[in-house]
């Protein structure tokens, strides 16, 4: 692939443009350039695709379970066949590194093969009855057609699981993918278009997010949506999906901790963490921010966590031996700047990184604050970015109610080499998503999703599909 594409809408079987004509620029983190342009939905294209969703969903909700599932399947090897162009695609319109953006493409093959296995397995129940001779059965049958709201993230990871799990189980869906990484999303959608999907089964728009779930979240053929993004705009669609019944699912911020104790092995904790960190430049819902190391280990910690920040390749995500591409769009630059001269001033330490690298382009050092207090925006915020906080803790209790402090609970990580340390990890810290001495988050078949403000509902794992079902109770007597 030598060309970055423009990006056109997808409704009711047509790659097409906005009826106005309206596009909006794609620009690429790297260089700060245009690379392309993007149609812009308006309301007639918004009311074209909810009757075409519709359609679908009568069309997709009667084809047999089987024949979708083959068609899913058939999507996710088209996509691993395509895997280096739209890597390609991606790492020009977000900036991450080549193999995260390959890595993230094969990944979303395995998660429509895995949802489009388990819709084979959406059982209902024969319940024993108390009346003699009665049938008592559930069914579970797909909610309807689906809004989806994705972010700029992880451009395909994001809308792959929506996507899978609404097909899967014969819902239909308008998906609103990502203003500033559209062209990645626009290719796996041609997957499914290549592999055959009927007309209206999957909608795809962009615009303005705020215009386009303010009008699909209320309307009467929308069933369910499922949004990924931040906390309080989850707030707000979660509210309105409520105030018209709709069923929601909450993808929203975190603020990871991550616990280290005296009795772990501290140089895995390094080596895993410090890569984990400066994945996707920080800019991952579960990437690990409050590090609450225990004080026998916490200089070497601190030590080795500052070399791998200052050894972090940074650069553009094309070339070769970059560990770390740009931010994916220039707000946030400020963000994080504002974020890290608020712990400053608050009396933490910068040890290292803190500014931005060059003017050309959104890139970022990785940077590191020791000590901060809890009073500091960025102990309270997520920062979503490369930045580490490095703070230590005495006993366990002191570890525990760090972890627990914040409304978040997305992911948490722990280092230890006690059994009964990792059970109390697993029992106490309120996170939807604990990982103990290893890294083992967000693959297919396990569930991925947050409780309290880090939203509600599940996107992986066999959980992932009852957010997309409604269960039908029939009794019968012959
Ligand atoms: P933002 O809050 O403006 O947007 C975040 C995402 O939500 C974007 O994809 C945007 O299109 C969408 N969005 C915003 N308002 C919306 C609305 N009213 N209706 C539908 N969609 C809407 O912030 P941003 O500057 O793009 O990103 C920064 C913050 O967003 C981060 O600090 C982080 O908390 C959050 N975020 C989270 C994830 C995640 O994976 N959970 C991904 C991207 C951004």
């Amino acid at each position: 692939m030598t060309t970055y594409p423009s990006v056109q809408l997808f409704i009711d079987g047509e790659w097409c443009d906005a009826a106005d004509g309206r596009t909006l620029e794609i620009i690429d983190p790297a260089t700060g350039q245009e690379i392309g342009r993007l149609a812009h939905a308006g309301k007639a294209d918004l009311d074209r695709a909810l009757e075409s969703v519709e359609r679908g969903f009568k069309v997709w909700s009667e084809t047999s379970v089987f024949a979708r599932y083959k068609l899913m399947r058939k999507a996710a090897n088209l996509l691993r066949e395509r895997a280096s162009d739209i890597a390609w695609i991606m790492t020009k319109e977000n900036g991450k590194p080549l193999g995260q953006s390959k890595a993230e493409v094969l990944g979303g093959a395995d998660t429509i093969d895995w949802l489009a296995e388990e819709g084979r397995r959406s059982y209902g129940q024969i319940i024993p009855s108390r009346f003699p001779g009665a049938i008592q059965m559930t069914m579970k049958m797909p909610v309807g057609p689906v809004a989806a709201f994705t972010p700029w993230n992880f451009p395909i990871n994001q809308i792959v699981r929506k996507l899978s799990a609404a097909l899967a189980t014969g819902c239909s869906i308008i998906v609103k993918a990502p203003e500033e990484t559209p062209a990645s999303p626009a290719e796996l959608i041609r997957c499914f278009v290549d592999a055959g999907i009927p007309a209206g089964v999957i909608n795809l728009v962009y615009g303005v997010p705020s215009e386009i779930s303010e009008y699909l979240i209320p309307h009467p053929t929308i069933a369910k949506i499922s949004f990924t993004g931040s906390t309080p705009v989850g707030k707000q669609l979660a509210a309105l999906a409520g105030l018209h019944m709709k069923r929601a699912t909450m993808e929203l911020g975190g603020h990871a901790p991550v616990i280290v104790f005296d009795d772990a092995d501290v140089e895995k904790a390094i080596k895993l963490m410090s890569v984990h960190k400066y994945r996707n430049a920080g800019q991952v819902c579960v990437s690990p921010t409050r590090f609450l190391i225990q004080e026998g280990v916490a200089d070497r910690f601190t030590e080795g966590f500052i070399e791998a920040s200052k050894a972090t390749k940074v650069g553009n995500g094309l070339e070769d031996g970059v560990e770390m591409g740009p931010l994916a769009n220039e707000r946030r630059i400020p963000a994080l700047e504002g974020l890290i001269s608020d712990a400053v001033d608050a009396g933490a330490t910068l040890q290292t990184g803190g500014k931005r690298i060059g003017n050309q382009g959104y890139f970022f050092e990785p940077t590191v604050l020791t000590d901060v207090p809890t009073t500091a925006r960025i102990m309270n915020e997520e920062p979503f970015g490369p930045v580490a906080v490095i703070n230590r803790f005495a006993d366990d209790e002191e570890a525990f109610t760090e972890a627990n402090r914040l409304p978040f609970g997305l992911a948490a990580y722990s280092f230890t080499s006690s059994s009964e340390r990792a059970h109390a990890l697993a029992t106490r810290v309120n996170a939807g998503m604990m990982t103990i001495n290893h890294l083992g988050l967000a693959v297919p078949e396990v569930p991925f999703g947050g409780i309290k403000d880090s939203g509600y509902g599940t996107e992986g794992g066999s959980e992932a599909l009852e957010a997309y079902l409604e269960t039908r109770f029939v009794t019968q007597m012959q």
